[in-house]
């Protein structure tokens, strides 16, 4: 039986996904969305050994176009808008 953590690494290679998808693949409550980011940010330091980069496209508000840093966000500092695009995980 594999952790979940190597499960994510399987779906991410080559394959690009938001954390809430990763969580509906892997048959997951929708409230352990939060453990999945937690094992993305340890993900990027487990594949850079073998040679892999976790990359990452930053979430974005739908509303103004502002651009997080974070890989978490749920409300826009410039606009205040709710509608966020999850940030994208992908592994290569
Ligand atoms: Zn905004």
């Amino acid at each position: 039986m594999k952790s979940l953590r190597e499960r994510i690494i399987d779906l991410l290679m080559d394959n690009s996904l938001t954390a809430k998808e990763i969580c509906n693949l892997l048959d997951l409550e929708p409230n352990r969305v939060k453990e999945v980011y937690s094992n993305i940010e340890k993900i990027a330091k487990i594949v850079r050994k073998k040679g892999l980069e976790l990359m990452v496209m930053y979430p974005r508000c739908k509303n103004c176009g502002f651009e997080f840093s974070k890989i978490k966000a749920s409300k826009c500092p410039r606009c205040k808008s709710e509608r966020i695009e999850d940030a994208r995980f992908m592994i290569r």
